[in-house]
């Protein structure tokens, strides 16, 4: 089921990306098996936890910096920020 989540972000504009996501593919396999790294704490519950399970999401902490990734590849296991796709 897809839905709206209740992530919890410490950087709200890391959000921004959620719609993107389905068109986003990996810059170095060319794979769509693309995770979002939420940062954050995040409120743990069902939609988050299928997420996660899904590998539609994986934790990348609180920490919010300048050139942090943004999305992480399920198949070749890299980071990577939407922005150098560009
Ligand atoms: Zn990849």
């Amino acid at each position: 089921m897809q839905g709206v989540a209740d992530d919890m972000v410490c950087d709200s504009k890391i959000k921004q990306g959620r719609e993107e996501m389905k068109k986003i593919k990996c810059p170095s396999c060319g794979s769509y098996e693309i995770a979002k790294i939420l940062y954050g704490l995040p409120y743990f519950n069902d939609d988050l936890k299928k997420k996660l399970e899904a590998k539609e999401i994986v934790l990348g902490g609180c920490i919010v910096y300048e050139g942090n990734p943004e999305f992480y590849c399920n198949s070749c296991e890299i980071s990577f920020k939407y922005s150098t796709l560009a």
